[in-house]
């Protein structure tokens, strides 16, 4: 009998894998990616999922699908053309639309359905913490003639522009969609950030107060940490409501919710 060439058996294993029901996995963040290395050494096929907001997106390994699924119908729709046998998700916590249609399709296909969630940040001590429920509060605290460094991504940015006594300082990985008003810095970027750099950015732009969104995680808490050793106020805006949803703190306790790779 003819021996199997290394070709012939990576496609013998592709086409192995590609009968496999496959992990739908929501994604678009750090944890995902390694959720996504992590289940493909667990045995699993997994399709990574990603909005397709970001223009260069960091890619997972593995097969990915990129852009709105078109609500629940979408997803429910995609579940059964794919056989998903189960939703992982690991989308970031103020990421609330998508976990709320994936954990509706999940009931509707009967899937099970886990979420990875990044324990909250928490202030330390004496930190100048004011927590507010979403952006628009976020706006309304801030001091009049504020200097406050704005890192909550784009998509709300203009929001504080109904302020015109506030000088902002504003960052997000895209560029903002609206005309940046004349007291406003924007700069681009992407995290993680050194302290280093991120304390050199406040003290520079004579920053006040940061306002933040409470992602939690390690990723982007030197900005934070910038914040506390500069001794500035802090406006946190804390998590938007979710539905009662199965959650683990980290990507090595998902597979125990998840049937075994058939
Ligand atoms: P969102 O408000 O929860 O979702 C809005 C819509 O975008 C969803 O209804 C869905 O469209 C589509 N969508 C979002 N995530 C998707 C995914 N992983 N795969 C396919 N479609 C997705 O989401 P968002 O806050 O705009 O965040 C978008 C993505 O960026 C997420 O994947 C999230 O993990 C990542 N992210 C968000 C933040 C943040 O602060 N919000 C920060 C870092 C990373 P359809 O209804 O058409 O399916």
């Amino acid at each position: 009998m003819p021996k199997d060439t290394g070709l012939e058996k990576t496609q013998q294993t592709e086409r192995q894998s590609r009968k496999q029901r496959p992990i739908l996995l929501l994604g678009g963040t750090s944890e995902a990616r390694r959720l996504a290395e992590l289940l493909m050494r667990e045995g699993y096929r997994v399709i990574s999922s990603l909005a397709g907001v970001t223009s260069e997106p960091v890619l997972p390994k593995g097969e990915v699908r990129l852009g709105g699924f078109g609500g629940v119908d979408g997803m429910v729709e995609f579940i059964k053309a794919e056989n998903v046998l189960a939703i992982a998700d690991a989308t970031h916590p103020f990421a609330a639309q998508i976990t709320r249609n994936g954990f509706e399709a999940a009931k509707e296909t009967d899937l099970p359905y886990v979420r990875v969630e990044r324990k909250p940040w928490k202030p330390l001590g004496n930190e100048r913490w004011t927590r507010v429920a979403d952006v628009e509060a976020a706006v309304r605290a801030l001091s009049k003639n504020a200097r406050a460094f704005v890192a909550i991504g784009r998509k709300d940015l203009e929001k504080f522009a109904v302020r015109d006594d506030l000088s902002i300082l504003a960052r997000s990985i895209e560029e903002p969609d609206m005309d940046v008003p004349e007291n406003w810095k924007f700069i681009q970027g992407r995290p993680p950030f050194s302290l280093e750099d991120e304390k050199t950015l406040m003290a520079q732009a004579r920053v006040d107060t940061l306002v933040v969104k409470n992602s939690g995680g390690k990723a982007v808490s030197a900005k934070l940490q910038a914040a506390r050793e500069l001794n500035m106020r802090v406006i946190m805006i804390e998590r938007p409501d979710l539905p009662d949803i199965r959650k683990v703190r980290k990507i090595e306790q998902v597979v125990q919710f998840l049937p075994k790779p058939v």
